[in-house]
């Protein structure tokens, strides 16, 4: 396993193209605000990357939570109407957030929002993979999410793992990182078990660990682990690697960068 972990790991060094995938857990406190020292680092880290001359692309969630915590109100809505309206207000304080810092490292971001039945549609699919690649061409950082101020359940991705699977795929990347409030796939949830057991590298992904990843997620977002080996499964199946790292020492994308193992690595 241990050759298999480095040379799993040297491939995603290698990586030309990548997506980022960044949970409300880690840009946002308890209360819902905003992360802003955390922020500041990922959104350095990526700048730094894409000057080493790949190309990031980043999806982010955090538009419902912040804008809940923007509003004032004491917790995320669970309605349709409550959450699309959060969002509306979240989602323009990420970017400008996220447009501030990459500005400040001299890199120019694009908003891309979507919904499923956009990607449903080969036409609107095929209009969307020409811009993010023209984006790529252009030398912008595409920050993804969904567009919930218009989703409803029936046009949802629902989490933005399964969203940073589709950006990956649509976008032809090379490899998937998603960031979370846990070190990586364990053999049951290390928060309620002591004994749950790290396992660096997962070769397929069987109903043992579905089982293992079917805790609840965190409450600020809305995946759990189940969604990211989801999001990592669909991506697999196109050939592109996924890791599941803690996201709250953005620093650590570095190492990965570097070859090195950190977080759960998925071939
Ligand atoms: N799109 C949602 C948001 O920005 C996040 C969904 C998720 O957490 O997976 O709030």
């Amino acid at each position: 396993m241990g050759d298999l972990l480095l040379e799993g790991f040297n491939k995603i060094a290698d990586a030309k193209r990548i997506v980022i995938k960044v949970g409300t857990s880690t840009l946002t406190y308890a209360n819902g605000k905003l992360n802003l020292r955390r922020i500041e680092s990922l959104v350095k880290v990526l700048a730094d990357i894409k000057n080493s001359g790949k190309e990031v692309l980043l999806v982010t969630s955090g538009a419902i939570g912040v804008g809940a915590a923007h509003l004032g109100l004491t917790e995320r809505p669970r309605d349709m109407g409550g959450k699309q309206a959060a969002a509306a207000v979240g989602q323009c304080e990420l970017m400008y957030i996220y447009d501030k810092h990459f500005s400040e490292h001299g890199h120019v971001t694009a908003q891309v929002l979507l919904t499923r039945d956009v990607i449903d549609d080969d036409n609107r699919k095929t209009n969307v993979i020409n811009t993010i690649h023209r984006l790529l061409e252009y030398g912008a950082v595409p920050i993804v999410n969904e567009n919930d101020t218009v989703s409803f359940e029936e046009i949802e991705f629902g989490d933005n793992d399964t969203l940073s699977a589709v950006v990956a795929v649509l976008s032809g990347a090379d490899a998937l990182i998603i960031l979370t409030d846990i070190d990586g796939v364990y053999t049951s949830d290390p928060r309620i078990n002591s004994d749950a057991v790290f396992i660096p590298l997962v070769e397929k992904i069987d109903d043992n660990l579905r089982k293992a990843a079917s805790g609840a997620g965190s409450s600020r977002g809305t995946g759990g682990m189940m969604t990211k080996l989801h999001a990592a499964e669909m991506a697999s199946a196109q050939g592109i690697s996924t890791v599941i790292m803690n996201g709250c020492d953005p620093s650590r994308l570095y190492d990965i960068f570097e070859g090195k193992p950190v977080g759960t690595l998925i071939i």
